[in-house]
């Protein structure tokens, strides 16, 4: 528990204004959206200046308080719950863009700045950002790039960590360290911005951002096929990427998740037998054209229907319903196991297979949804954590998944990161000597170990 006098002293630094500390009020903090975890912080502050960052980390070390960062809490590894109380630090009162710069396509902004808002923002200046996590309404960049995001455009584009140029991070005895800068190029000593980038909140807090951008694409088609085996949608995803056709996103709904998402589609979507890919091909209008035809030419030899969408309105509905797959899947039981792993795109199929076969042994539900363009899948075991032996059915299931992704050769967190839901699965999916490093790296940059204390590693088992 944090005293009194130390929280009085909080109120200095930030303003009472800034500072809650009712029950109430910790409750709301005390989760993130992950359904398994959750704990009570003591306090929650919202600095609105690097300047505030620095003292209050400097206070929490010099009196080993535990500071857990935290942007809209939107992640699903458990990252940004208080596991050990104490402080959450919250950015999101800092919340500014700083620049645009069109000449010299970058951006600088707080770490609060909601990605939606980013997005949009850039979209009026003819630019993109493409990391796109389906929690984008929520998300703070300093979130994404703690986080190193990815989302469906991944797979042309790739994740946050290909666009920082520069990051500002507050060190956990408050001292202030600039990384980076505006230049897309830049050799200038040991690559540090990709160590914070996806840190987890567990190295420094990030006050500043700067992110390369690129020029939004001019269009984009949709394409939604329909399978009735996985093997051969595998496949089909196989020969699309083998084809030199990069498309911007190929995402994945099995038959059980686009069933229940059937309210949120147009009718012409009538028979869903197993699965279906949803693809998008974006660029200059003749290339997104002739993308497009190519992708049909292929899907036509395997998938049962294959449609383009007519307009954006059309294409808008195939992808709402997409994004509102996370949301659909937790109203449909108590408790959801969510995982996040990634294989190479020549086992998509046999992840597919092996995973449901091992649902049915186990005699549980699974929704497999995810990137499928990238391998990186979301398979996501419905149960209930107070029915206890069906709890552990799932979870039986849940590490039988890991070990095929793993013996496929995946690997355990696609974009997630590891948080507290996936520490017990890191030692057989990271080689020892890099997690010793890890582990040292931590205790040079945070010898006190109060950010974010009790993530990644299991330390019952240090
Ligand atoms: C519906 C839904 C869909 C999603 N889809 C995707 C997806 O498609 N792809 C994908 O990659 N992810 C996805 N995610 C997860 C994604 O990782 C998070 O939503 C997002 O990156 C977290 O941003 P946030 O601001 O909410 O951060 P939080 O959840 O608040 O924090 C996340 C982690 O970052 C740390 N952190 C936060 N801010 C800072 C900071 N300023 N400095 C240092 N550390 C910090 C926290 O301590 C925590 O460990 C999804 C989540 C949901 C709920």
């Amino acid at each position: 528990m944090i005293d009194a006098r130390k929280i009085e002293k909080l109120r200095k630094i930030v303003g009472k204004e800034n500072v809650l500390e009712s029950v109430e009020q910790m409750v709301a903090y005390s989760y993130d959206a992950t359904n398994i975890w959750s704990h009570l912080p003591d306090v929650v502050v919202f600095p609105t200046k690097t300047e505030e960052i620095s003292e209050i980390l400097k206070f929490a070390n010099e009196n080993g308080i535990p500071v857990t960062p935290r942007g809209g809490g939107t992640n699903v590894s458990g990252g940004s719950i208080p596991i050990k109380g104490g402080i959450i630090l919250c950015t999101t009162k800092m919340g500014r863009i700083i620049e645009i710069s069109k000449t010299n396509l970058n951006a600088t902004v707080e770490p609060g700045v909601v990605l939606q808002d980013f997005q949009e923002a850039l979209a009026m200046e003819g630019l993109f950002f493409p990391p796109d996590p389906q929690s984008f309404a929520g998300c703070t960049m300093g979130g994404v790039i703690a986080e190193n995001s990815g989302g469906p455009s991944c797979l042309k584009y790739g994740v946050a960590k290909q666009y920082v140029l520069g990051l500002e991070v507050v060190l956990a005895d408050g001292r202030v360290m600039k990384l980076g800068g505006l230049t897309p190029k830049n050799r200038t000593g040991y690559e540090l911005i990709m160590l914070f980038t996806g840190s987890e909140g567990t190295l420094g807090v990030i006050s500043k951002i700067t992110l390369r951008l690129l020029p939004a694409p001019r269009a984009s088609k949709t394409i939604v096929a329909v399978f009735s085996d996985v093997a051969v949608a595998g496949e089909t995803v196989t020969a699309i990427i083998a084809s030199s056709v990069l498309p911007s996103k190929v995402e994945f709904l099995d038959s059980w998740t686009f069933e229940k998402l059937r309210g949120l589609l147009p009718d012409y979507v009538l028979d869903i037998s197993q699965l279906v890919l949803l693809i998008q091909v974006d660029g200059l209008p003749q290339t997104v054209d002739a993308e497009t035809q190519q992708i049909l030419d292929i899907c036509k030899q395997w998938a049962r229907e294959v449609r383009v969408a007519a307009d954006a309105d059309e294409a808008e509905k195939y992808w709402q319903a997409r994004g509102a797959h996370f949301s659909d899947i937790h109203s449909r039981a108590h408790t959801i196991v969510n995982e996040d792993v990634s294989v190479p795109r020549d086992k998509i199929a046999d992840f597919i297979r092996l995973g449901r076969e091992s649902a049915k042994r186990h005699d549980v539900p699974i929704s497999f949804a995810g990137h499928v363009g990238d391998g990186n899948f979301h398979p996501a075991v419905l149960t209930d954590s107070r029915d206890k032996e069906h709890y552990q059915r799932a979870l039986k299931c849940v590490d039988e998944i890991i070990d095929i992704a793993l013996n496929l050769g995946g690997v355990l967190s696609g974009e997630h990161g590891i948080g507290l839901e996936k520490q017990r699965f890191l030692k057989k999916a990271m080689d020892p000597l890099a997690i010793e490093t890890m582990k040292k790296i931590k205790d040079i940059l945070d010898p006190n170990h109060i950010l974010n204390p009790g993530k990644i590693w299991e330390e019952s088992k240090e």
